[in-house]
């Protein structure tokens, strides 16, 4: 049993969503009222071009465990969440989308695991996907076995998203964290501890139009492919390796006709066949390299993951020392200083 006297930071990022906050709010308020003293709410304005951040201050001055941290730009929802991350002292986190397909009263339920049975890292699994089409299905059931399958340590499982309550100890692990392409869903796995799924029924955005399409989807999942396992680089030399012992049992084989039967000229499609074969394997392989050193270059240009224009609320007075509220360029790096 953990102490009485905790508080968990629902975290939540927020890119032009003028038309969901204020339910949000309100939502939460309603739900998890019995928890009133122990919650408080982090926004992280992720660059809005709306009116977003005005009616979240709108919100704090009535409010006052409301905070905001607002970026200088658009970094990313997974940016936006490692800044929350950096920032944000409580006793446990939990990450939230603001459209309410996070069910505020599951946090309940995470909270009473989280204290009650000591676990550290308590997610939620979407038990009814009926709301996705069944192409986002086929399509995000394959990404977790290609990703479990291919990544050696870290599992990550199936139909469990940013929704979860971690523990300080796990905050302060993922802060240790150097990466700057962020695959959250990984990391969250990373640094072990107690883990217990929750499930829950996920329901349709309130308000708003979601921020992701396939496009965006396919890169998300090939980052976090490529930062947690390194075969897709390895796997080309053995491929190489067995077509060139067929090549050579070919090559072989082509010698003793030769010998047995003299010169022969038809081969015009074999040869076409293996010559493109070859050259698109080629370009398979040159293009996972490419996958990976694009994101190395990312990696060694060490640019912080996000930028911090302004902070306000009460996370304002609890930040690490040294930083002020108008701190400008706060970097992933400096934090874990601190
Ligand atoms: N979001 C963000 N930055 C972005 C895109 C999205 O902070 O660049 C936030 C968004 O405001 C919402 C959450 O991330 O609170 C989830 O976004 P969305 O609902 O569009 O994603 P979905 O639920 O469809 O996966
Ligand atoms: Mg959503």
């Amino acid at each position: 049993m953990r102490k009485d006297d905790y508080t968990v930071a629902l975290v939540v990022p927020v890119f032009n969503e003028h038309e969901t906050v204020e339910t949000f709010v309100s939502t939460v308020k309603e739900k998890l009222a019995s928890l009133k003293d122990h919650i408080e709410i982090v926004f992280v304005d992720d660059g809005s071009k709306d009116n977003t951040c005005q009616i979240i201050e709108k919100l704090q001055e009535k409010d006052d465990s409301i905070s905001l941290i607002k970026l200088s730009r658009n970094f990313g929802k997974e940016a936006a969440m490692s800044a929350a991350l950096d920032l944000v002292d409580a006793d446990a986190i939990v990450p939230m989308d603001v459209d309410l397909q996070d069910p505020p009263e599951v946090v309940l339920e995470f909270i009473k695991i989280w204290k009650e049975e000591e676990i550290d890292n308590v997610y939620g699994v979407r038990v009814d996907r009926s709301q996705d089409s069944e192409a986002k299905r086929v399509t995000s059931g394959g990404f977790y076995y290609v990703f479990n399958k291919l990544s050696n340590r870290v599992k990550i499982p199936s139909n469990v998203g940013d929704f979860r309550l971690i523990d300080k100890k796990i905050v302060e692990t993922l802060r240790q964290l150097p990466e700057r392409n962020r695959f959250m869903k990984g990391l969250y796995a990373w640094p072990g501890f107690s883990a217990k799924g929750v499930g829950y029924e996920r329901p349709q955005r309130v308000a708003g139009q979601t921020k992701w399409n396939y496009w965006k989807l396919w890169n998300f999942a090939l980052d976090g492919i490529v930062s947690f396992s390194s075969l897709p680089l390895r796997v080309w030399s053995y491929i190489g390796g067995f077509i060139g012992i067929l090549a050579l049992a070919y090559m072989f084989w082509v010698i003793f006709e030769v010998i047995m039967g003299g010169v022969s000229v038809p081969g015009y499609a074999s040869t076409l066949c293996v010559v493109l074969f070859l050259g698109s394997i080629q370009l398979i392989s040159v293009g996972v390299l490419g996958e990976y050193l694009g994101r190395l270059s990312e990696e060694i240009k060490g640019r912080p993951v996000y930028v911090v224009s302004k902070v306000t609320g009460p996370l304002s007075n609890q930040l690490p020392k040294g930083m002020s509220v108008t701190t400008v360029g706060v970097t992933h790096n400096d934090q874990t200083k601190h």
